[in-house]
């Protein structure tokens, strides 16, 4: 019988809605799950509700939790029946109470009459109202609109609290952090301020290697030393910025700052004694507080990059000439599209020399930035930007397409011109379609695949050797040449040889020699260099300056170089004149005269130097001429046997120093003329063995080339001692012969 009074008062309210529900879009009113077995009840529930609300009906607890499993981001609350079939209403609590998702979805529970044991049971798991029956539509409907609300508030603050604190440290995050020392540094503006960026040293590796539960844990645990290392001051904020970066505003005392930051680099280690873990700290002393805390925190940062991945130097303090250096990056980085679209990059070639006949073999190509202001710009100047902003995939392209040009121009004119290799930057490694542009434009050049060779480097390998390897594979499969670029500058260079089939390596000269213990560097590239020969990889060394530098690589083995001391990088054009003429020149020169000898097998670096002149047994020296000072270059086995094996003369030593003093100007005239003819020649001389005993030998001089200021000539050896003591007993004879029968002509005159 109440019921139906209800029913009334609920219909009242339901017209008083739909009239009001004249302007109510349908689809933007909230949903309520009303759960109750009784079927008149459950529609008289809805009918109460509908018009304010849209209405979903379960009529037992293990219907109501599907329904919450299908629409529970829909739902704004629940009207819950206790007493029910299959499922009761307690049961359905618990499991709400225990689900995240439903935690914070108001319950309204319905009671016959006043159960206070019901009532509180259905409290304690955590219902948040209940409505006796018989049912008040009045009553419901306010109710729900207060938990509804309630609901809303909660929700409201969660949100608030994730929109300012960081949900893994508790710290505040980084917008709350920028407001709070934004008030602190206002408040206080007559005090001096610090700024400090905290971040550990290769925290991705942590995660890697330890699992990201480990990385979480270490971020907590710096969380909470640095509101330890705040709880030190008077004021302060800090917070999280991102990942495992930290920041901490506090009053500037110097003393205390540094003794702060020293005692930090010990508390981070004890986080786990089993690996080491090293802070990197960047510190802005504000003294602008005017600016803006993101440029404060941009200071920091920069401080913070100059110490990163050092040990000993693990902080830093911000100065000026740091944003010096980052408008000058913001600089290039407006500049650069204009200055791709305009033409102002330019490659320029620097060749390679075989380090044994001295002559050009191929060449990198070097971007320059021709700027019209601030003129040639080195690549080192914008590629470390460039390779920051990404801009880089596309100067690589550029310089690609300038390279294949060129190629594609000379073999147009006949030529066969050496290789060229390009640079590919460590962000193309990940670039998916990385063979296939290199494909199309060997396609739209009509280039062999040889003649564009590619440079990548070490380091890249490094950040990520699976990329590396599968990129490599894909460029080798389609006859591509890598090159190793900067070889033995990384962490990985052994593991990088086991890994992956290299063509070949460069190493660079310049940080492999730079050692504080004399010698050192040179063993390592001669180690380097010999390992290379042993897996049959050709390598290139980098960066020699000074004779000294080539002569030492030659001595080792090393076959080809690319440094200042043979040429530098050059323009086009000048790398045309050097090279490709010269090389026509050349082969012609050697196809006409020496065409007894196979030129390439002569030099070829895969030959040793026992299978020099694999057809002559004839000892065989090729030498560089040059003031008045012959030096050899490389010598056969042949020679060897000649000579003597313990009498190995050191490489480019001058051969002079070991001949009495006509037999030097007898040599040096037979080189002279021939490099004054460019015609064969021949002389005899004397040098002895180490034995002292006399060696006579006979040499055949050859003209090959001159480069620089240096004549290369091949000398072949004769072993002549045996015919010199024939001549000089024979001339013995011939001088007693002469001297008697001219006794016995003036005897006979007489
Ligand atoms: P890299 O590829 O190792 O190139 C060799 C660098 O060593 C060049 O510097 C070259 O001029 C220099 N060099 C060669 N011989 C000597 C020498 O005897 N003494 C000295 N002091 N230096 C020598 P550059 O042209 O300044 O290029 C520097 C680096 O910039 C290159 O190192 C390469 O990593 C990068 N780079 C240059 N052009 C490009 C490019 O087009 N794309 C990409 N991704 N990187 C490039
Ligand atoms: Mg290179
Ligand atoms: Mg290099």
């Amino acid at each position: 019988m109440e019921d139906y009074i209800s029913v009334d008062k609920a219909s009242k309210t339901h017209r008083k809605n739909a009239a009001l529900g004249r302007d109510v879009d349908p689809s933007s009113l909230k949903t309520i799950l009303v759960v109750e077995d009784n079927m008149i009840n459950r529609t008289l529930l809805s009918k109460m509700l509908s018009g304010q609300y849209t209405v979903l009906e379960a009529g037992n607890g293990q219907d109501a939790l599907e329904m919450l499993h299908e629409h529970g981001d829909e739902i704004s609350a629940v009207l819950l029946d206790l007493v029910m079939p299959v499922m009761d209403g307690y049961a359905v609590l618990e499991v709400m109470q225990t689900n995240e998702r439903y935690r914070n979805l108001p319950v309204v529970v319905t009671t016959g009459s006043s159960h206070h044991d019901s009532e509180r049971r259905a409290l304690s798991l955590g219902a948040w109202d209940f409505v006796t029956k018989p049912y008040d539509a009045e009553i419901i409907l306010f109710r729900l609109k207060n938990v509804i609300e309630r609901s809303q508030l909660t929700a409201f603050k969660q949100l608030k609290y994730l929109s300012e604190y960081d949900a893994l440290t508790g710290l505040y995050n980084k917008t709350k952090f920028f407001d709070a020392t934004r008030k602190l540094l206002d408040a206080n503006c007559h005090e001096s301020f610090v700024f400090l960026r905290f971040d550990v040293d290769r925290f991705q590796l942590i995660n890697s290697f330890f699992g990201t539960a480990e990385g979480d844990k270490l971020l907590v645990y710096i969380a909470r030393e640095l509101a330890v290392d705040a709880k030190q001051y008077s004021k302060a904020s800090y917070g999280r910025i991102e990942s495992d970066i930290v920041a901490l505003c506090v009053p500037y005392h110097p003393v205390q700052l540094e003794e702060m930051v020293r005692q930090s680099k010990k508390t981070l280690a004890l986080f786990n004694v089993n690996y080491d873990i090293v802070p990197s700290i960047g510190i802005y002393v504000i003294d602008d507080p005017a600016i803006s805390i993101e440029e404060m925190y941009n200071r920091a940062t920069l401080a913070a990059k100059t110490c990163k991945g050092n040990y000993v130097d693990f902080y830093a303090y911000y100065n000026e000439s740091m944003s010096i250096a980052l408008n000058k990056e913001q600089e290039i980085t407006n500049e650069m599209n204009f200055a791709l679209e305009h033409g102002q990059f330019e490659i320029y070639l620097q060749p390679k020399y075989n380090i044994h006949t001295n002559l050009p073999c191929g060449a990198e190509a070097l971007v320059r930035w021709m700027h019209p202001q601030k003129g040639m710009l080195s690549p080192g100047e914008f590629i470390p930007v460039f390779e920051r902003n990404g801009f880089i995939t596309k100067l690589d392209y550029y310089v690609w397409e300038q390279a294949c040009k060129c190629l594609h121009n000379w073999v147009a004119q006949g030529i066969r011109p050496y290789p060229i290799s390009v640079n590919v930057s460590r962000v193309n490694i990940y670039n998916p379609n990385l063979v296939e542009m290199l494909m199309e434009l060997l396609g739209r050049y009509q280039l062999e695949p040889g003649l564009l060779n590619l440079e990548l480097t070490e380091s890249a390998y490094t950040d990520n050797p699976a990329a590396m390897k599968k990129t490599m594979a894909q460029l080798q499969s389609h006859g591509f040449i890598i090159l190793m670029d900067d070889f033995g500058s990384g962490y990985s260079s052994l593991s990088l040889l086991k890994d992956i089939m290299i063509d070949i390596l460069k190493i660079d000269m310049r940080f492999l020699s730079a050692s504080e213990f004399a010698g050192r560097g040179e063993n390592i590239i001669a180690s380097v260099i010999r390992m290379a020969k042993w897996l049959n990889i050709p390598v290139v060394a980098e960066g020699a300056e000074t004779v000294e530098q080539v002569d030492f690589l030659r001595s080792v083995g090393c076959d080809y170089v690319q440094g200042y001391y043979y040429a530098r990088p050059m323009q086009i054009s000048d790398y045309e004149q050097l090279c490709i003429n010269f090389s026509l020149d050349m082969q012609m020169r050697i196809d006409q005269k020496y065409d007894s000898y196979c030129y390439d097998d002569l030099f070829s670096q895969n030959e040793e130097m026992k299978s020099l002149f694999p057809n002559h047994l004839q000892a065989a020296v090729i030498c560089e001429y040059y003031a008045d000072k012959i030096e050899l270059v490389r010598v056969n086995e042949a020679y060897y046997a000649l000579v003597g094996h313990g009498d190995v003369m050191t490489k480019s030593a001058n051969i002079l120093d070991m001949l009495d003093e006509a037999y030097q100007a007898t040599l040096l005239r037979a080189f002279h003329l021939c490099v004054q003819t460019l015609e064969p020649g021949e002389c005899e001389y004397m040098r002895r063995r180490t034995n002292g005993t006399p060696l006579w030998i006979g040499a055949k001089l050859r003209y090959i080339s001159t480069v620089g200021n240096k004549h290369i000539l091949i000398v072949e050896l004769t072993d002549i001692t045996m015919r010199k003591a024939i001549d000089t007993e024979l001339q013995k004879y011939k001088e007693y012969m002469e001297f008697h029968l001219e006794g016995a002509g003036n005897h006979e005159d007489e």
